[in-house]
């Protein structure tokens, strides 16, 4: 077994709500325009990741004065911002993605929605937001989704859920925002595999970090994302799929891509990911993933991973696979890894290939739930 539990993974264990608890936190407010079933079937026959989005979303908005406010779900459409919301200044955002499923029998399901709303309200600190009362973070998502249910694909397809938060104050003062909004929105994704497998190629950056520290590396916030595109752009220009940041104190370890953590499987059976050091964002798909090898017997290792060490480990034969994991994709495996000193292959295998079919397993309703991560919506 694994020993000792992340805050974040006590946090998001300690939420006993059902969906009975929380469902109808949120009124249906506006005119309920929605596409016809026509064209919503048109929709799901050709998925696109991010592109669609559902007929409806959430919104609660909180000021200082009254705290949240009424929750809604409202028609899906443009927002009005005063053009000096602090949010297009400062950057003061936080966000989480998660996905809704629709298992056999038609009923939809979500998969660990405590660790999200544990990991918002961890983000909304660090970015010194205000907490979203979790009953308020969980009874956003089951309220859309029942409202946009016929927008939940088949499998392996999901309805993609972006909550956020962000600081709409009109106000240029720097200080924390005085006023915020938290909206949920749905949009309906294909597998992320169309083809089976594909494994990625991995530019490894010694130039940029996505985050330091004491910085905002752990919390789910836009800047991250910000600082981390310039340097994919450049990865992308040199011909590969994702970048890759080391720490930015040594530059000398593995930290994670731009949104996904990473995984290291040796020949002897073994697995290491980086040790959370506060410049990692923590996963769900890795803590899922480090509950399910330990589970199996296998250890894993969170731990620091010098590059230079890797460099040699893989030249040596002695890494049989590497996998990025995170929530879009699942698990992703890793078959070339360079920088501006090496270039490597590494075989694609069986144990990321059996990981994705254990996670997804559980997802799609196929497998057994030992441990409670999925919760029923509808
Ligand atoms: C969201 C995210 C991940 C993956 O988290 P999951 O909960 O597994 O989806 C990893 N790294 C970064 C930087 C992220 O923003």
């Amino acid at each position: 077994m694994r020993s000792g539990r992340t805050e974040l993974e006590a946090a998001a264990s300690a939420i006993a709500l059902t969906t009975d608890d929380v469902a109808g936190e949120f009124t249906l407010t506006g005119d309920t325009k929605r596409r016809s079933d026509e064209e919503i079937s048109q929709i799901l026959a050709d998925l696109h990741f991010g592109t669609i989005f559902s007929d409806h979303m959430a919104h609660v908005t909180w000021t200082v004065g009254e705290g949240w406010g009424e929750r809604r779900i409202e028609p899906y459409g443009p927002i009005e911002l005063s053009p000096a919301a602090a949010i297009l200044h400062y950057g003061q955002e936080i966000f989480e993605g998660l996905k809704a499923y629709r298992h056999a029998d038609g009923s939809l399901w979500t998969f660990r929605p405590q660790f999200n709303a544990a990991r918002f309200n961890a983000s909304a600190r660090r970015m010194a937001m205000p907490e979203l009362p979790v009953e308020t973070f969980l009874g956003s998502l089951v309220d859309l989704v029942r409202q946009d249910a016929a927008y939940v694909p088949q499998l392996p397809g999901a309805l993609y859920l972006r909550p956020f938060m962000f600081a709409s104050e009109p106000f240029l003062g720097v200080r924390p925002s005085h006023r915020f909004e938290y909206f949920v929105i749905a949009s309906p994704v294909g597998a992320y595999f169309a083809n089976g497998f594909t494994p990625v190629s991995i530019w490894v950056t010694k130039e940029y970090h996505r985050s330091g520290p004491g910085g905002t590396g752990d919390a789910k916030t836009a800047g991250n994302y910000a600082s981390s595109l310039m340097p994919q752009q450049q990865a992308a220009d040199k011909g590969f799929d994702q970048v890759c940041f080391l720490d930015a104190r040594t530059q000398e370890n593995l930290e994670e891509l731009g949104g996904m953590n990473v995984f290291v499987v040796y020949r002897d059976g073994h697995v290491a990911t980086p040790v959370l050091t506060g410049t990692i964002l923590e996963g769900g798909t890795r803590s899922a993933i480090i509950t399910i090898l330990s589970e199996e017997g296998v250890e894993v290792e969170q731990r620091t991973i010098p590059l230079a060490e890797l460099v040699r480990d893989i030249s040596a034969g002695e890494v049989s696979e590497i996998f990025a994991c995170g929530t879009a994709a699942v698990v992703t495996p890793i078959g070339r890894l360079a920088s501006d000193d090496f270039e490597l292959q590494i075989p694609s295998g069986p144990v990321t290939e059996r990981i994705y079919e254990r996670l997804t397993s559980i997802q799609s309703g196929e497998a057994e739930d030992p441990h409670n991560w999925m919760l029923k919506i509808a």
